[in-house]
Order: structure tokens, then C-alpha cells, then sequence
């Protein structure tokens, strides 16, 4: 059997690595997660192999992106399966380390993106991307890749890392991924096994419903019904919906106009207590 990803569990140990990599002239990609992995992580990492001679994965359920009332605790890890299936695309190193070596005992300092977490997720999840972009800052230092893929399964995720690594001035170069779902059209997650027989069935109308949204949008209806319209189809599925809303791709300011270039539909909804996110672009006509 072909041998499994190295693991590394210091930063030290991750920075050896890289420096070596970096050192004999190879190019470093990097794809943070949180494990549980699914093909839509596997898809990052066949990007990363693509433009990178050395891929690192990064597995750390990372406890500062999660709400008090959020599923932390619950949250799905089996670090020898997603070892198992790192190996078989060729991921050659997995920085797992424990929450200590992020986090350790006096750690006080957070990395705050404004503006760009005032609005979607942001409202719903308050504190979400302060988590996220203070672990993300740190990984991408401690790494020091020459780029690092996100998903565009996690859209207002990725706008806000590529802008925290701009304005702090971080070397890594930062890629999105296309979202890989599955073949009803729900975008793969690792919290899609929480929901029961009943609610896998009720899944798929979030990504039928916002594509149908993006359609009439691309067709002329005027944004904000179509939008309304969506919500209310939505609801009417079973889900206790979060927003829908169609905001710019680039900025996520809100889009009002006709026929917009550049616009997604974005939407996020419960099914019981599990929380599915998705987006779509508005199609060019
Ligand atoms: P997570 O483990 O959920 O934090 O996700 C780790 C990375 O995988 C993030 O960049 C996500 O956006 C990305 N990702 C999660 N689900 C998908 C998917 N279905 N397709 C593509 N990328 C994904």
C-alpha cells in the first residue's frame, strides 16, 4: 500500500518542511480544513497538486470560528480516514495539531476583517470570521506557501481571506476552488451527516432554488423579488431560511439593478438544527 501523508503536529515541524521544499526550488500549496473530509476538500487538493510540487493539507476543528450555541462539540473528525484519503491524492504533508499549538496559554489577539463580515453569515454567526481569520492569518504564517486554496463553497470565507492577506501583506497567493456537490445538486459539506433520511431528501432545494433565483435574475426579474420569491419557495420546502439575498461577487455589497454583472445568489437555511449554506452566480446572458 502506497504510504500516507506525513504528519506534523509542531508549526516547527511544518516550517522544516516547507523551508526544505522551498530550499531544492519546489512551489507549496497549502489547503486548510477542518477534516471530516469530503470531495469537495479532495477537489482543493487536486488544485493545490496542479500548480504546487508539494501539497500540504491542514486538518484543526478550530474552536474559535464556532458560537456558543453551535456544534463544536458534535462537531464529525476521523483523522485516519481523511489521512486515508489524503493519501490517495498525493497530499505530502497534514500540519494536525493540537489546539494548544495555536492557541497557547495567554494567546489574545484576534485578526478582524470589517465591512466584508457586516452582512450574511456574518449577522447570524457573530464573532464566525473574527474565528476564522485569526486561525486562517496564522496558518498561512506558519505555513508560508506559495498559495493556499478555499473553497467558493464558503464564499464570504473566501473574500475574507483574500482581503485579510492583502491588507496584512501575506505572501501566499489565495485560490478558490469551484464548489464539488453532490449529483442532486447539494454542495458537499461535512455537516450534511447530520441530517436525517428525511432532511437528505429536503437538501437539495436550496441549490434548486437559488439556481432557479440566478435564472429569472439573468432573465431581467428585478433582484430583490426574485429574491423574496426564492425565500418564500424555500420555506415553503422545509427550511427555516437564513437569508437569501443576491449580493456582488466581488464586494457583496447588495445588487438592486436589472440584468447585474458580476451578482450571486446567496443563501443559507436550517434543516432541524443543521445550518447548509450555498451560492450561485447569476449567469451572463
Ligand atoms: P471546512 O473543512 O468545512 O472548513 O472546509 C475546508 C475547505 O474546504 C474550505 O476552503 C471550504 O470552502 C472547502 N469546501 C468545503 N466544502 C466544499 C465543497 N463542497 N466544494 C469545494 N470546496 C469545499
Amino acid at each position: 500500500m502506497a504510504k500516507g501523508p506525513t504528519v506534523v503536529r509542531t508549526v516547527k515541524d511544518l516550517r522544516k518542511r516547507v523551508v526544505k521544499w522551498h530550499a531544492k526550488g519546489h512551489r507549496v500549496a497549502l489547503v486548510p480544513t477542518m477534516g471530516a473530509l469530503h470531495a469537495g476538500h479532495l477537489s482543493l487538493v487536486d488544485q493545490a497538486r496542479k500548480t504546487a510540487q508539494r501539497v500540504v493539507a491542514t486538518i484543526f476543528v478550530n474552536p474559535a470560528q464556532f458560537g456558543p450555541n453551535e456544534d463544536l462539540s458534535r462537531y464529525p473528525r476521523d483523522e485516519a480516514g481523511d489521512l486515508a484519503m489524503l493519501r490517495t491524492h498525493k497530499t505530502n504533508l497534514v500540519f494536525a495539531p493540537p489546539i494548544d499549538e495555536i492557541y497557547p496559554p495567554g494567546f489574545s489577539t484576534k485578526v478582524s476583517v470589517g465591512g466584508l463580515d457586516a452582512c450574511l453569515c456574518g449577522l447570524t454567526r457573530p464573532g464566525h470570521f473574527d474565528g476564522v481569520a485569526t486561525v486562517v492569518t496564522k496558518l498561512l504564517n506558519q505555513a508560508g506557501a506559495d498559495v493556499a486554496i478555499f473553497g467558493e463553497k464558503d464564499y464570504q470565507q473566501l473574500l475574507i481571506i483574500k482581503r485579510l492577506a492583502r491588507d496584512l501583506d501575506i505572501g501566499t497567493e489565495i485560490r478558490g476552488g469551484a464548489i464539488i456537490r453532490e449529483d442532486d445538486g447539494l454542495a458537499m459539506s461535512s455537516r450534511n451527516k447530520y441530517l436525517t433520511g428525511q432532511q437528505r431528501q429536503m437538501a437539495p432545494h436550496l441549490n434548486a432554488t437559488i439556481t432557479a433565483v440566478a435564472r429569472e435574475i439573468a432573465d431581467g426579474a428585478p433582484p430583490a423579488d426574485a429574491a423574496k420569491e426564492g425565500g418564500r419557495v424555500l420555506a415553503q420546502a422545509g427550511f427555516k431560511v437564513d437569508y437569501l439575498e443576491i449580493r456582488d461577487g466581488a464586494t457583496l455589497a447588495p445588487v438592486k439593478a436589472k440584468r447585474p454583472k458580476g451578482a450571486r445568489v446567496f443563501a443559507a437555511g436550517y434543516l432541524g438544527q443543521t445550518r447548509l449554506i450555498d451560492n450561485v452566480p447569476v449567469p451572463a446572458k
